[in-house]
């Protein structure tokens, strides 16, 4: 069962001590959702909120990618979310290429394997650099599909902080963009997988299923 295979995980991440960044965080913030969703959704690392709830994208940033997901007829419950590293970086700094290499390939790899997604959608720079290849640019590679190296079919799209960030007609653009790219990873996974349900009835509201740690 995927979801025992995730728990054996979860318990040898939270012990993790693997670099310098697991002193300034909580603990380390695992993944969140379905573990036989066929799509996971990939972003950077915790921010200050999901340090201290323990939940990957519970704060500003996950809300709007939930409004997102509502909007492309997808539920946090029914989708699985993750991150490229798995600790707080001190002052919610970008985290290093060689940062996510490291803990990706320690914790990440290990999920995908598990979980095996048939679609993957990177968000932001950090997972397409990671996913995809640290050359490209997340304006001009958003919305084109590519391939990981461990073989799965990948998106990208913006990280919902970027467009929190954005205001006016550049904000009301990208988060078109995104919903565009949403879409596309959504009809893809439906004709691969037409019986999965990837939409409950209700948004998931993550801080009925957290508790501060
Ligand atoms: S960031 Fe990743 S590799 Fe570093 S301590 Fe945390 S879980 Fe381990």
């Amino acid at each position: 069962m995927k979801s025992e295979q995730l728990n054996l995980l979860a318990k040898e991440l939270s012990t993790c001590t693997s670099c310098p960044l697991r002193k300034d965080a909580i603990a380390p913030v695992g993944w969140f959702g379905n573990p036989d969703s066929p799509i996971v959704f990939i972003g950077e690392g915790p921010g200050g909120l999901e340090d201290n709830y323990g939940c990957p994208l519970i704060g500003p940033s996950g809300q709007l990618l939930d409004k997102a997901l509502w909007a492309a007829k997808m539920t946090r419950d029914r989708v699985l979310t993750t991150n490229i590293i798995k600790c707080r970086p001190k002052s919610n700094r970008t985290p290093t290429i060689e940062e996510g290499k490291k803990c990706a390939q320690l914790w990440l790899e290990k999920e995908l394997s598990i979980i095996k997604p048939a679609v993957i959608v990177a968000l932001g720079s950090v997972a397409l650099h990671y996913l995809g290849n640290p050359e490209l640019r997340i304006t001009r590679a958003r919305g084109q599909w590519f391939k990981s190296s461990q073989g799965f079919d990948c998106i990208a799209t913006y990280h919902p902080s970027y467009l929190l960030r954005l205001a006016g007609h550049s904000q009301v653009a990208a988060k078109w963009e995104v919903f565009h790219d949403l879409e596309a990873a959504r009809n893809k996974v439906t004709e691969i997988v037409p019986s999965y349900n990837l939409m409950s009835k209700e948004p998931t509201n993550l801080f009925a299923l957290f508790n501060k740690r």
